[in-house]
């Protein structure tokens, strides 16, 4: 509890349920004295979201399908209404195809796929964050969330690391843009963490395992640790940083070649 929040008014994108990160990060930003407004992707999400949202005595709830202009146009319109103003934007949001997340990358890489995973994973930050942007006076301040498997390769992650590397690049872009408005954008690079759009990605079970391993830490990513990330970017703590990615992730993307100990045991 504390009040690093206190004044501030912000959108969360991207939560589906209890274990989403953007819901970790609501919680914890909810606890600093931050007013929130969700967004759900569809109806059949609205029956979990709602009650989450809620319970944080959420000031708006509304739909938004990141794909669709129309739905933007709607969801950020209402939030102009009601808000008028805007302090921070959470943007947690990546979906692909379950087909694209196994095997070759190459072979299974569809032009409709490709297309398809940066609209949702990518673009949707960047439209999503020049709206906010309208709403925003200096000292505002962006989040999206992104993964390892943009600076490197991990099995099966395939396009959707693709996306994350537009996506990190996105953020830096964005950053420059905003930046003399007093706008701060950043990603959080957060490590394997169980959720549903985890659960997409085949070989997941080896994935935690190795990170666990793997990673200085010997842990899994606490989501704790990452909305404490999100905290700390989105609230006046993170002053003059912004385009950075920033790692919450055990230290795992410091390791060039694990510990042979380590990965026995
Ligand atoms: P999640 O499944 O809880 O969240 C993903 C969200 O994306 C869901 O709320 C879903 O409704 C939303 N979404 C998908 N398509 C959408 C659309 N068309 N319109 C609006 N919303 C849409 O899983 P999560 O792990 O909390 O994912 C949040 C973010 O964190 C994603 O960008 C993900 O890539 C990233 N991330 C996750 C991990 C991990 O291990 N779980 C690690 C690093 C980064």
């Amino acid at each position: 509890q504390g009040d690093l929040m206190k004044g501030k008014r912000g959108l969360i994108m991207g939560v589906a349920n209890k274990n989403s990160i953007a819901w970790h990060i609501a919680q914890q930003l909810k606890a600093q004295g931050a007013e929130l407004g969700f967004t759900y992707a569809n109806e059949a999400l609205e029956r979990r979201v709602r009650p989450l949202a809620e319970s944080v005595n959420a000031d708006l709830i509304l739909e938004c399908d990141v794909l669709s202009d129309q739905s933007m146009d709607a969801a950020f319109k209402t939030v102009a209404d009601k808000w008028g103003e805007i302090d921070f934007l959470v943007h947690a949001i990546a979906f692909t195809d379950k087909t694209a997340l196994e095997g070759s990358f190459v072979e299974n890489t569809t032009r409709e796929i490709f297309r398809d995973t940066m609209d949702v994973s990518a673009f949707s930050f960047v439209d999503a964050a020049n709206r906010a942007s309208k709403m925003m006076k200096p000292g505002g301040s962006m989040i999206t969330l992104t993964y390892l498997g943009s600076e490197r390769t991990v099995p099966n992650y395939n396009v959707m690391g693709v996306a994350k590397a537009a996506l990190e690049a996105s953020t830096r872009y964005i950053a420059r843009d905003l930046g003399p408005q007093g706008i701060r954008v950043n990603a959080i690079s957060a490590g394997p963490i169980k959720t549903l759009a985890a659960a997409g990605i085949s070989s997941g079970r080896h994935m935690f395992s190795f990170n666990r391993a793997a990673s200085p830490l010997r842990d899994d990513t606490d989501p704790k640790g990452v909305a404490g990330a999100a905290l700390y970017l989105l609230s006046d703590l993170g002053a003059s940083c912004t385009g950075e990615t920033h790692h919450v992730d055990g230290g795992f993307h410091i390791v060039g070649m694990p510990d042979e100990a380590a990965l026995k045991g």
